[in-house]
């Protein structure tokens, strides 16, 4: 399970939980502060339907997601714990979802996060069976906490004194979650400028692993013989 990147002086911001609402303002942002980061996407939670389903707007922002140049990850179906899961269910939330990006791209990635970080033997012997890159984190801003315009400072706080000022020996990979107004409105304009202030460079979570972009993602193939 990884929790930060192979060389330091990186910062890989991460969202998860998108699709929402507040996707599409936050791509704004990203564009404009010219910063890459990694979307770990849920297929069908929080009664959003279904990311590749007709009536919504989500494929759409996905694909716009990967365009501009950020990762895309996997972040499970319905968001459910993967460990504490039957067999069955702990499949599908991989399946169903990877099915999701081949209707999407074509393509599903080799990256994923588990639903509140709960991975143990059962969910990483099916990652290692379906072959997942697992992402965790050393650097919670709890902003799912802090969703409000004056509590919002406790995330901003959590994230500056969990960044060293030593990016020479240190790096990190940040969960936030792109589902929330005050992450998009408030906490990345500041996670980015406290970043460049302190001599790190956001890359996506491949990039701050040295994993060349050809590997984020597989083919989902021609669908067998
Ligand atoms: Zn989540």
């Amino acid at each position: 399970i990884i929790t930060q990147c192979t060389s330091p002086g990186q910062i890989a911001l991460t969202y998860d939980d998108g699709p929402e609402s507040f996707t599409s303002e936050l791509l704004d942002k990203l564009d404009t502060l010219g910063v890459k980061a990694t979307f770990f996407v849920s297929g069908n939670n929080v009664g959003k339907g279904e990311i590749d389903g007709c009536g919504n707007s989500w494929a759409a922002i996905v694909k716009r997601t990967y365009d501009s140049g950020h990762q895309i990850a996997h972040h499970t179906w319905t968001h459910q714990d993967l460990e504490a899961a039957n067999s069955t269910i702990r499949k599908t939330e991989m399946i169903y979802n990877e099915m999701a990006f081949r209707n999407i791209f074509g393509w599903f990635p080799t990256y994923m996060r588990p639903p509140f970080l709960s991975c143990g033997s059962n969910c990483m012997s099916l990652m290692s069976q379906l072959g997942y890159h697992i992402i965790s984190t050393n650097l919670d801003t709890k902003d799912y906490e802090n969703d409000s315009p004056t509590l919002i400072q406790v995330s901003k706080n959590r994230y500056s004194s969990g960044v060293s000022n030593t990016s020479t020996s240190n790096s990190y990979i940040v969960l936030n979650h792109d589902t929330h107004e005050q992450t998009v409105t408030t906490l990345t304009d500041y996670m980015v400028q406290t970043a460049k202030d302190r001599g790190y460079k956001l890359v996506t979570v491949g990039e701050c692993l040295g994993d060349p972009k050809e590997n984020w993602y597989r083919s989902a193939g021609s669908g067998g013989a």
